[in-house]
């Protein structure tokens, strides 16, 4: 019963997005259930690994093209997690501060997937599933089944987890000799559009593939970034499961990272005193509504939209609501969100940069929470939104089509729109302001908000079904 996850990133080890929320909750919650689930990642030289104590499990060396690397596998010592973490060191590739966007990423996340695989070969661990997540992890269900080094392990079932399907961590033939010796028959398997595709190459090779959410699993057809065709000739193998969230740490009874504790009977007290809170701290009046937004400032999140956007909603209806930004991304965005705030001081607030706790405290003060997403494979924002009863505005698109439901429709409690647009995200805005003066409409909805449940329980147990139909001694 014993199950892999290969991961980038992993809450609170190391977090971008929502990779990290996933893979850092799921294996608790399918430990509770009864398996046996560790986290396999990079070491990244941050604050959960300087912190914390490990013990080295696993020393080996192995080759990367001609360049031998020595590496060490480390084990966090008490499983403070709720499962076992295990950390691949490689000095000089993986000992670094940073998640991505190193020169070298290539050899980077090449060589944490080798070690993996040694590991596990040559201290003759048997695995009883391996669970990959995203382009990071994408090579080793070919490895494994097409590696002459792996033979011991190729009967071992393999899921693939597409998080975001738009990365591929592609890169070119020459680098084909950082692959242990394979079977040069199968090399197509690694191909896509003339190079070596890591995400492809595990769609392919994986027992089955699953995104985040049903819709993402077809959308995936009509937008992959080159991928389309690949998903849709393998669409018999793909399973959409919509994440859940962690609710031990995003629980507004009991978070520590927000001002004032409340639960669903106290929302309209408790969600004022986190406003305030937040308000205060930027510079912005309480009795307002408070409209926030948190991402990455990407193309895919609708950020470049943002500033005109929220511009022009400030133009329909002036002095009437505020705005909250928190992110980091693109620069040009950026700047132009900073030049906003200039013009817009008592109105417009933007922090740039990753806070994670400040996070926290936005989803609780806030009233309603933007996501205008171009491309949404789940979305874990509007989960914790209608946690802490804050209604999320968003496109209907992937995640956000499968987990909100337009407060005007039956059973509603979100506000929907079809296109990334500035118009649609106006019109969405000037609906938020209608329900706000509803005090008691929009007090019958944060009850049932809070009361939805998307909790990991539900989804883990999907996962676990699939291991089994895969492997029935789990
Ligand atoms: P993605 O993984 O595509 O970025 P998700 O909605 O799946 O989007 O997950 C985003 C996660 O990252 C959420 O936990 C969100 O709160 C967090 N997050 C994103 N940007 C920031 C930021 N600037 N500061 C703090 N948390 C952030």
């Amino acid at each position: 019963m014993r199950i892999f996850h290969l991961s980038a990133e992993c809450y609170p080890v190391a977090k971008v997005g929502g990779l990290a929320d996933v893979v850092g909750a799921l294996p608790k919650y399918q430990n509770l259930a009864g398996l046996q689930a560790a986290v396999v990642m990079p070491y990244y030289n941050r604050k959960f690994v300087k912190e914390n104590v490990f013990d080295t499990v696993f020393q080996g060396a192995t080759l990367l093209g001609t360049r031998r690397l020595y590496f060490e596998i480390l084990k966090e010592q008490t499983d403070k997690l709720g499962f076992e973490l295990f950390l691949v060191r490689i000095p000089g590739l993986l000992d670094r501060e940073e998640i991505y966007s190193y020169p070298d990423e290539t050899e980077q996340f090449v060589a944490f997937q080798i070690a993996f695989l040694d590991w596990i070969s040559f201290s003759q661990q048997s695995p009883d599933l391996i669970h990959c997540h995203d382009h990071h992890s994408g090579l080793i269900p070919f490895l494994l089944y097409h590696s002459k080094l792996y033979t011991r392990l190729a009967n071992t079932p393999t899921i693939f987890t597409i998080h975001n399907g738009q990365y591929h961590g592609a890169f070119g033939w020459d680098k084909l000799s950082y692959l242990p010796e394979i079977d040069l028959s199968k090399t197509g398997l690694l191909d896509w559009a003339g190079g070596i595709n890591p995400l492809a190459a595990a769609v392919k090779c994986c027992w089955r593939y699953t995104t985040v959410s049903p819709t993402y699993l077809q959308e995936l057809t009509i937008n992959s970034n080159g991928l389309e065709y690949l998903f849709y000739m393998e669409r018999a193998k793909g399973v959409g499961i919509i994440n859940g969230i962690d609710t031990d740490i995003w629980n507004p009874k009991t978070d520590p990272m927000i001002a004032s504790n409340f639960s669903v009977l106290q929302v309209s007290k408790g969600k004022q005193a986190n406003k305030e809170a937040l308000c205060s701290r930027f510079n912005l009046a309480p009795d307002k509504p408070l409209v926030s937004f948190i991402g990455r400032l990407v193309i895919e999140k609708g950020a470049d939209l943002l500033a005109t956007a929220i511009e022009q909603s400030f133009n329909e209806h002036p002095g009437q609501f505020n705005f909250l930004l928190l992110g980091a991304g693109e620069k040009e965005t950026e700047i132009e969100l900073l030049q906003l705030k200039a013009f817009y001081p008592d109105w417009f607030h933007v922090f740039i940069g990753y806070d994670e706790a400040l996070a926290h405290l936005v989803y609780a003060g806030s009233d309603f929470l933007l996501m205008p997403s171009r491309v949404e494979p789940c979305g874990l924002n509007q989960l914790y939104a209608l946690r802490y009863g804050t209604m999320p505005m968003v496109r209907t698109t992937g995640g956000l089509k499968d987990t909100v439901i337009d407060f005007g429709d039956e059973g509603g409690y979100g506000i929907r729109y079809n296109d990334a647009s500035v118009e649609d995200i106006c019109e969405a805005v000037s609906r938020a302001l209608v329900l706000f003066n509803n005090t008691k409409h929009l007090q019958s909805l944060r009850k049932i908000m809070m009361a939805l449940d998307f909790s990991w329980d539900r989804s883990s147990k999907e996962y676990i079904n699939l291991y089994k139909s895969l492997n029935p001694i789990i």
